[in-house]
Order: C-alpha cells, then structure tokens, then sequence
C-alpha cells in the first residue's frame, strides 16, 4: 500500500504529539516533531546568551545558525525519537516553561524557518511520515494527503501543560502556564512567515471533550478512507 504524508497542525498543547505518536506506531511510520527542532534552536539561542528577558541580539544570532545541528534519534524505550543539539540529547532539556517563554520569538526569525522547514522537507522525500508543527500542512508540506488541525479552549490546554509539567517535577504555576500558551497562539497566529493557520484542505478536530482513545478512533477513521480513496 503506498504510504502518504500526514500533517498534523494546531495551537500549543491540543495534543498533537500524542495522536502524531500514536498514528506513527499503529501505521509504522516516522513520527517527527517540529516543534522539538523550534525548541532545540532556541535552547542554543538561550545558552548562548543570545535571548534572554531583557535582550534578543537576532542579527548575531542568525550568523550563528550555521553552527547549529539537529537531529532525531530512534529510543527504542521510549518508542519515539529524540531531538538533538549539536549531538547532546536535549529532549528534556527544552520542554521547560523557560524555552517556551523565549521559542515563539525564535521561530518567527525567518531563517530559522527557513533552515528547519528544509530539513523537514527532506526527512519527508519517502513519505511514510507524521509530522507534527504550526506550518506543516500549509508550508512545510502543501500537498500532504491528510491533513489535520487541532484546537482546544486555552484554559483546557494550560491544565493539560500544566499537569505535564507538575508531573516532570517542575515548579510552576498554573497562571504563568496559561499565559505562555496565550503568549504563543498570538505570536504564532501572527507572525509574518508562514502564520499558524487551519489549511483550507485540513479536517479540524477540537479535542477539549474527546478522550484520547476517542480522538485516535476518529483520527485513524480519517487515515483508513484517506488510503481509501488512492486505491
Ligand atoms: O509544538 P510545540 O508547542 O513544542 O512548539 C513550540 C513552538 O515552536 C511553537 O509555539 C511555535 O512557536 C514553534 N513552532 C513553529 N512551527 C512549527 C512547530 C513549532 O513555529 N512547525
């Protein structure tokens, strides 16, 4: 059977990694997450001193993001691969309230659009992939055969942020949670590149009162008549 591409876009925390992840283990395909490759620059950006609260030195760095790799390696534990910088796994590293706050910012630079969208471009030449971002099915991969957009009410994907944080030990509050993500849908919705919006072809599904067995059931319905129709 020929395998297609699968794009999964949304605003922050609707789940899209953990139907991506699902999707990609019941069909044997790549999973990747673009967003972890957002994440992972902006890691370097905040290590490098080039973000912080008071300052973004965004010319400086720009003429850095050629000293700047990242890659995906397979956890066959963990059944997903993980994200890393310059050869470090930094997969916990950049789930951190702290890189979400500086990230948005980051993925608004152009170049770093650029750089990372050609590199998903090229991970997705066989097909066979699920790929999860704000752009996928819009810039990333236009002609995908499905695509998917995600929305939630923002106060039902801070608690889920915010239980997800609480449950890897960090310390945070739920405000601070809630505004980061209303942060991000803004900076993101509204960027000048490649804008996170629902592609006319993309099939919405709100998942703010689906559990998650009942969204896969409807996610993997929209796959089955997907590879039904190219028969
Ligand atoms: O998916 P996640 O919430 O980890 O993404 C972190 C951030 O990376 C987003 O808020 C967005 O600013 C950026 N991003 C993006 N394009 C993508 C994936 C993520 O701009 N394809």
């Amino acid at each position: 059977m020929n395998k297609i591409v699968i794009a999964i876009d949304g605003f922050s925390s609707t789940g899209k990694s953990t139907v991506a992840k699902q999707l990609a283990r019941d069909l044997g395909y790549v999973y990747v997450d673009t967003g972890a490759m957002y994440r992972a620059v902006t890691l370097y950006a905040m290590q490098n001193n080039f973000i912080n609260k008071d300052h973004f030195k965004v010319n400086d760095f720009v003429m850095e993001l050629h000293n700047i790799t990242i890659n995906f390696k397979y956890n066959k534990d963990l059944e997903f691969s993980e994200v890393y910088l310059n050869n470090s796994n930094v997969e916990k590293e950049i789930r951190t309230l702290e890189v979400s706050s500086f990230v948005s910012q980051v993925a608004a630079i152009p170049e770093v659009r650029y750089q990372l969208v050609k590199q998903q471009q090229k991970m997705g030449e066989e097909k066979g992939i699920v790929m999860d971002g704000r752009d996928i099915g819009t810039v990333v991969f236009p002609d995908a055969e499905l695509k998917i957009f995600m929305t939630a009410s923002a106060d039902t994907r801070a608690k889920r942020r915010f239980d997800e944080l609480i449950g890897r030990g960090d310390d945070v509050n739920y405000e601070d949670v809630l505004r980061n993500v209303q942060e991000r849908d803004y900076i993101d919705s509204n960027r000048a590149d490649s804008p996170l919006v629902k592609a006319e072809d993309a099939v919405e599904i709100d998942n703010s009162h689906l559990t998650l067995e009942e969204q896969f059931i409807k996610v993997k319905q929209l796959v089955t008549m997907t590879l039904e129709d190219r028969e």
